[in-house]
């Protein structure tokens, strides 16, 4: 049980230098014709930056159908680690930050005001070049500082 968690838990937190790396070289990189739209506002509720939701749900999966055979079932809590993050990618970056859906209000917490200063941060430069803050949950401690 405790290992389950420890595995969970290291996948979760994998996943965000995983992010971090993909967001970077990734899709500021050669696939950055799915990203784009998510930079240059289409207006469009859709968009093909969603794509990658799906694109990590391939691995989650992967860890679930692959786990589920083996013994003990070790790779199950790799593939529960990628599903948490997934759903907290969205919580954080889809609705806290872009309020896609209404539901949280304006934080007063400074690790949560970091956040959304990072992303922010992001999001200043249109194109694809030059952007900085890659990572979502792991916020530079400098930029918490930089606030207050
Ligand atoms: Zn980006
Ligand atoms: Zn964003």
């Amino acid at each position: 049980m405790l290992n389950a968690i420890l595995i969970t838990i290291t996948s979760f937190m994998a996943m965000e230098f995983i992010a971090w790396a993909t967001h970077k070289f990734l899709m500021h990189g050669p696939l950055w014709i799915l990203h784009e739209d998510h930079h240059v506002l289409t207006g469009k509720w859709y968009q093909k930056n969603d794509s990658f939701a799906l694109i990590f749900a391939i691995p989650s999966i992967s860890c679930f159908f692959v786990g589920s055979f083996l013994s003990p079932k070790w790779l199950v809590f790799v593939g529960l680690g990628i599903l948490l993050y997934g759903i907290a990618y969205m919580l954080v970056h889809d609705i806290f930050i872009h309020r896609r859906i209404k539901l949280f209000k304006k934080p007063k917490n400074s690790y949560l005001k970091g956040l959304l200063l990072a992303h922010r941060k992001h999001h200043v430069n249109l194109g694809k070049y030059d952007c900085e803050y890659f990572g979502m949950l792991f916020v530079p401690p400098k930029l918490i500082k930089s606030i207050k």
